[in-house]
Order: structure tokens, then C-alpha cells, then sequence
């Protein structure tokens, strides 16, 4: 018994433990600290994360809600990726002052531009809460009543620990909720864009390149927080001042070579490592294919349109990046699960658990975990095509998404209509008119539309839309004609001039012409009910709860493991990640070296395509190697390089340091092959992306001029 016993601990063991990766909270760093000054880490723990004193934490930011940033000077001064900041750099362009084409570097802190609705967050300090949030629920008679004792605890356990202070507070789940930390945050709200390169440095090498190496791209851009006098956060006003902030981290001149430790200190968004075969199979086999399918079509529209007028891609730009960035990498995803055949070899561990499961102890019971899992599965398989589908289609509409927000409001309002309701409509259109372009929108409409009904599974279609099953082009085209052409909503100048004048008679006309177009509703409400926070019903959200209970028991030898062997997925909670600088080989017979240089950036140059335009004072100065104290020992300049350290969404921006703690790069990608690594790190294939620290600084210095912002780093020789 007692060796069959072992065996099981093994094989678990062999299942969560992913050597070489890892995302770890820096207070509990300790348990790495041997295991990163092994590799070259120089300092301490308690220099990472530090209560007490000042630490490196303290100059990291999460940026907005889903990237992370630095600050590099004692000013406030803070570098993040150019796509973290992109739509503020969007926000910002138009077509007499684009920014986003033509870049921009404020010569002093009067000409920075407020960023309205952008926030970073400093974490103050973080702490273990697992018993204050999980007191009482031993006597939850239900999951729903264990939810809400550990809701009521999470909201006094804030309360209680922010009172008489200005930091807010969030409480994150760990290990499927095994644990609970608080994080205790002092949030910024004056956020101002500082500089940025041109779009073709800062996403040179665009979608095509996007989530592959070899990489060119001078993903950056500056920002400065600022606070009231006293340096406290404050809305924006003119009067604010930047932030003093004693912590900044130091930049490295002597850059990383090939076997050099690196850490990236940063917040990564959502990991699933602790998946068993069916979630993988779920992500790779329910979710990702539709999803790659409508996102592809739509990319596919939006750039043909882009390519044709400027203002158009200056209108897209921004959405056509986030929609690339999750199909690509989903296409990567699913690429690197079949290569690494990760689904057969977790089938077979969950195989083998299965033989050994009976001659153990507690094995018979854990096993039933797994087989409990399997059946929940079943069910949130079928939903969760069901839903993203659903979602994928019709949410990307733009005019068909417009017109259901407005639907309630219109169908509930008789003649005459009220002065505040015409405002409101006539805000509302006057946001969305012109951030849409209609040639684009008739032809999402009807690719989506016909893709969905004529290749998802009819059971999967709501009853509702089960009579467009099959619908013919034709039909469809006929459909656009009379909602983008012939309808109240087919321009802004038709709505305005409706919302103004309508008769009583158009108005109840109106009213038939939504109660008879009703595809667009009957999806939303087809999604909603899938979607709503039943206890009873199968919603997705009540079967992922009771996946959630059942990971909690599956993972809680991981959790109870206090070596240091496991770490809990990414929640965007502050991680680091430490490894070294290398290359890999991709497959056989080839070979990734792990940097690249501005030779690249003139090989890959093609003026007739968008995405690698070369700006010709860069190129002037690549020609020339005019470089100056940033090249490497070669006289090179480098541009970005490859590592091994476990990053993933959330990470983009994150500082990557040296053994000193010094600042060798910024975190932005990861490479191709290697983008499975949300649900299976595998170390042979799966390298994090940076921008080497001194492109950046040639980029500002010797190619923006921007000295001002140089002086005001500490560059170490
Ligand atoms: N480029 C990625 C992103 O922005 C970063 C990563 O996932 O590694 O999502």
C-alpha cells in the first residue's frame, strides 16, 4: 500500500509540476531566492518585495486593467508597451495632428497629454487572508451559500484593512480558492502620454509579426503619473504635479547576452496549468475554432478597408489590434497543443492515475474528482461553443450592436418625445457614427451571419434563429440593403434627423420595424440566458462554479505544497518570472539565436506593405550606425531579444531586469511556437519577447532628439 501510495503523490506530482516556469508571488520569494542567484540573481529576496523598506515593487505599476508598467525616473516618468497605450495614442491622432503615424515626444512636462480615463496602480503591500475569507464555510450547506459567506468575508476583511486610509483593496482567489491574498493599492488617476515612436517603430512589423520571432518592433511608449501637491492620487488637474517617486529602476547600458539571468517583474493576466485533459480539449476544441473563424473574416474585411483610406485605418487601428491579437494567438495556441501533443500525454497521466487511483489510500477519491470534472465538461463544452459563437458573430456587428443597446429606450417611448430623450439618442449616435464604417459593417454582417448559420451545429443554434438555418447570401445582402441603406439608422445625418422631427406615425413604425427585426435580440437574450448567475440551471457561469469547487479539490496538494514547487495561475496579481536569455531550437534543424538587430528591420523592409514601412530617419541612422553609446560590443544596435521566462497578456510592458536588478528590457510577445503557454509551459518552445532597453534609448535619443527625458533616467555604463 504504502509504495502504491508513493506512486500516486508521483504521478499528481508529474502532472501540475512544470519545471523551469513559473509565475511567483514576490512575497513569497524566498522559497526561489537560492534557485534565481543559482542563475546569476544578485540580489535578495526582500530587494524584490519589501514591506519595510523600499523594493522593486514599488516601481512597478499595473497599467490601465490589463498591462504593466515601470517607472524610470524619479519624476514619474513610467515606459509601458506602445500597444498597452495605444488607444490613447489613437484617442490622441487626427488627421492634421497623427500622432499615432507620425509619433510624439513632448519637449516639456506643459505639452504631456492628459490620458482621461487611464489609471496605474502601485501596490502598497499584499498579505495572506485565506482563514479571515474562508471562515464559516465549513457550514455552507450549498455552493451558493459558501459563495456568499466568503463575499461577506471579503468585503469586511477590505473594509476592515483599508479603514482611515486611501488605498483601496482587492482580495484575489489562489489555487481555485485553497488561498486568499489581499492586495492593498494606492491607484493613480492623472496619467499623461509622454512619448512615442511612430506606428511604424512602435508595431513595426504589425499582425504579420505579432506573436513571432524573429521581432523588430520598438514596442514602447512613455507616460508620467502625476499627484497632487501633496502626492497623493487626484483626478486630472491642470495643478497636479508628477509624482516623486524615490523607487525607479536604474537602465542597464551593458545589455543581456545569451545564458544571462533575467526576471520579468509584472502582472500576468489568466494562466490554466492545472487543467485536465477535457479543459485543454474544452479551450482547443470548443472555444478557439470559432473564434479564429469569425475573428479571421472580420480582420480580413477590416484591412482591405484600412489599406484604402487612411482615415479608415486610423479609425480601426485599435480595434482591428485587439480583435488580431486574440485570434492569432489562439491560432498559435491551438498549433502548439497539437505539436507538443500535451492532450494525449495528459490523457495518459489521467490514465495511469486511473489504475493506480484503487490501490491507494485516498486515491479512489481523488480519482472521483477527476471523473466528476469529466461529466461537468460534458455539459460546459456545448455552452461554451454555444456562447462564443454566439458572441463572435453578432457582438461583432457594430450597427446591429448599437441598435440593440438603443432598443429598450425607443420601444418604450411614445410620442412626443422627450427633450432629455432626444439628447441622450443624440449623444449616443454621435459617439458611435463615427468611430464605424459602414462598407466594413455590411460585410462582417453578412460573411458572419452566413458562416454561422450555415456551419454551426444546429443544436447549438437558439430556437429563435433556428429559421435563418441555411439563409442564402442573397437574402443577406437583401438584408443589409434595408438596415445600413434603407432604415432610421443608416447614417448619423438619418437618425439625428429622425430623433429631431419624427411623427407620430413614424414613430410607431418604427416601433413595427423593431418588433419584426428581432435576430440581433434574440441572440443577445440567447447569450444572456446562457450566461446568467443561475445556481440551479445549466448556465455557464453555474457550471463553472462547480468546476471551480472541483479544482479546488483536485489542486490541493499543489496549494498545501510549501516548498515552492507550484505556483498558482496568473490572476493579474504581481509575479515574477525569472530565467535566462536564450535561444531554442523551434524544430528540427532550425535554430531561434536569441536576438536581433536593426539589420533586420532594413532585411524585412517593403514600402508596399503597411507593416513594414521603414522611417527613413531611422533608416538614415541604421545606415549610417549612428547609434551612439547604445550599440552592443559589436557595434550593433540590438533591437529585441528572446528569454526564458514565464510570461503571458498582462506582462506586456513588464520591466525585465538583470542579476543586479537593473533594467534590460521591456517584456512584449512571446514567440509562436511557444504560445500555448497559458495552459502548458514547455521549456524547449516557450520564450517571453523584449525590446532591448537600448533601442528604446536610441529610439528617444538619437532618433526623437528627445534628450530632456534621457537626463532624467539613471543609465549605468
Ligand atoms: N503580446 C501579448 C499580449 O499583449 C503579451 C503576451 O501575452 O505575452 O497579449
Amino acid at each position: 500500500m504504502k509504495k502504491a501510495c508513493i506512486t500516486f503523490i508521483i504521478l499528481i506530482s508529474i502532472i501540475f509540476c512544470y519545471a523551469d516556469s513559473g509565475m511567483w508571488l514576490p512575497l513569497l520569494l524566498k522559497q526561489k531566492e537560492a534557485e534565481m542567484q543559482s542563475l546569476g540573481f544578485k540580489l535578495t529576496a526582500e530587494d524584490v518585495y519589501s514591506v519595510n523598506n523600499s523594493s522593486m515593487k514599488d516601481a512597478v505599476v499595473l497599467f490601465a486593467r490589463g498591462c504593466t508598467g515601470e517607472i524610470i525616473s524619479q519624476k514619474g516618468l513610467m515606459l509601458t508597451n506602445h500597444h498597452c497605450g495605444y488607444s490613447y495614442i489613437q484617442r490622441y491622432s487626427t488627421m492634421e495632428n497623427n500622432i499615432l503615424h507620425n509619433g510624439f515626444w513632448a519637449a516639456s512636462e506643459k505639452e504631456e497629454i492628459p490620458c482621461e480615463g487611464l489609471f496605474v496602480t502601485f501596490l502598497v503591500y499584499m498579505e495572506e487572508v485565506t482563514e479571515q475569507v474562508l471562515k464559516g464555510v465549513e457550514n455552507a450547506k450549498d455552493l451558493k451559500e459558501r459563495e456568499e459567506i466568503v463575499t461577506v468575508n471579503i468585503k469586511t476583511t477590505i473594509e476592515k484593512m483599508t479603514e482611515g486610509t486611501d488605498y483601496s483593496a482587492e482580495i484575489k482567489s489562489f489555487y481555485y480558492g485553497n488561498q486568499y491574498y489581499i492586495f492593498v493599492n494606492r491607484v493613480f488617476h492623472d496619467v499623461r502620454l509622454v512619448g512615442t515612436p511612430p506606428e511604424s517603430i512602435g508595431k513595426f512589423g504589425g499582425d504579420t509579426d505579432n506573436w513571432v520571432w524573429p521581432r523588430h518592433t520598438g514596442d514602447f511608449s512613455l507616460y508620467r503619473v502625476y499627484a497632487d501637491k501633496n502626492g497623493n492620487p487626484a483626478a486630472y488637474h491642470p495643478d497636479n504635479i508628477p509624482l516623486k517617486t524615490e523607487t525607479f529602476f536604474p537602465i542597464s547600458l551593458k545589455g543581456v547576452d545569451a545564458g544571462d539571468f533575467t526576471m520579468v517583474f509584472g502582472f500576468p493576466g489568466t494562466t490554466q496549468q492545472y487543467l485536465i485533459s477535457d479543459g485543454i480539449d474544452l479551450v482547443v476544441n470548443y472555444r478557439n475554432p470559432p473564434l479564429i473563424h469569425q475573428r479571421g473574416v472580420r480582420l480580413d474585411i477590416m484591412k482591405k478597408h484600412m489599406d484604402i483610406l487612411p482615415e479608415v485605418r486610423l479609425m480601426y487601428s485599435a480595434k482591428a489590434n485587439t480583435i488580431a491579437n486574440g485570434w492569432k494567438k489562439s491560432i498559435g495556441e491551438n498549433k502548439g497543443i497539437h505539436e507538443t501533443k500535451v492532450l494525449n500525454a495528459k490523457e495518459k497521466q489521467e490514465k495511469y492515475l486511473e489504475l493506480f487511483a484503487y490501490q491507494t489510500t485516498d486515491g479512489a477519491e481523488r480519482y472521483k474528482i477527476l471523473t466528476a470534472l469529466r461529466s461537468l465538461y460534458e455539459i460546459y463544452k456545448e455552452l461554451e461553443t454555444t456562447a462564443t459563437t454566439l458572441r463572435e458573430t453578432f457582438q461583432a456587428i457594430e450597427l446591429g450592436k448599437f441598435i440593440e443597446t438603443l432598443r429598450p429606450q425607443l420601444l418604450k417611448e411614445q410620442y412626443p418625445w422627450s427633450a432629455e430623450l432626444k439628447n441622450d439618442l443624440l449623444e449616443k449616435a454621435e459617439k458611435f457614427y463615427p468611430t464605424y464604417h459602414k462598407p466594413i459593417d455590411k460585410e462582417v454582417f453578412v460573411e458572419l451571419l452566413a458562416y454561422y448559420f450555415s456551419t454551426t451545429k444546429k443544436e447549438w443554434i437558439p430556437a429563435p434563429l433556428q429559421k435563418y438555418v441555411g439563409v442564402e447570401r442573397e437574402t443577406l445582402q437583401n438584408m443589409t440593403k434595408q438596415l445600413y441603406e434603407q432604415s432610421i439608422f443608416s447614417s448619423m445625418e438619418t437618425f439625428n434627423k429622425f430623433v429631431n422631427l419624427a411623427s407620430k406615425k413614424e414613430i410607431a413604425s418604427l416601433h413595427k420595424w423593431l418588433n419584426e427585426n428581432t435576430m440581433f435580440l434574440d441572440a443577445n437574450n440567447a447569450l444572456a440566458e446562457i450566461s446568467k448567475n443561475s445556481y440551479t440551471e445549466n448556465t455557464l457561469p453555474n457550471i463553472q462554479r462547480q468546476i471551480n469547487a472541483k479544482y479546488r479539490d483536485w489542486v490541493k496538494f499543489a496549494a498545501a505544497d510549501t516548498t515552492g514547487k507550484y505556483f498558482p495561475d496568473a490572476n493579474l496579481s504581481l509575479r515574477v518570472a525569472f530565467g535566462k536569455m536564450e535561444g531554442f531550437s523551434p524544430y528540427n534543424g532550425m535554430m531561434y539565436l536569441p536576438y536581433t538587430t536593426t539589420d533586420g528591420i532594413l532585411q524585412k523592409e517593403d514600402p508596399n506593405i503597411f507593416d513594414y514601412i521603414v522611417d527613413h530617419k531611422l533608416k538614415d541612422l541604421i545606415i549610417y550606425k549612428d547609434f551612439g553609446p547604445y550599440a552592443d560590443a559589436n557595434g550593433e544596435m540590438r533591437v529585441a531579444f528572446i528569454a526564458s521566462n514565464h510570461t503571458t497578456g498582462g506582462n506586456s510592458g513588464s520591466p525585465v531586469l538583470n542579476g543586479n536588478g537593473e533594467l534590460v528590457g521591456v517584456n512584449f510577445d512571446r514567440v509562436w511556437e511557444g504560445t500555448m503557454s497559458d495552459l502548458h509551459y514547455d521549456l524547449s518552445r516557450c520564450r517571453n519577447i523584449s525590446l532591448d532597453i537600448r533601442y528604446f534609448l536610441f529610439i528617444v535619443d538619437k532618433y526623437a532628439n528627445a534628450r530632456h527625458l534621457i537626463e532624467e533616467m539613471e543609465i549605468r555604463e
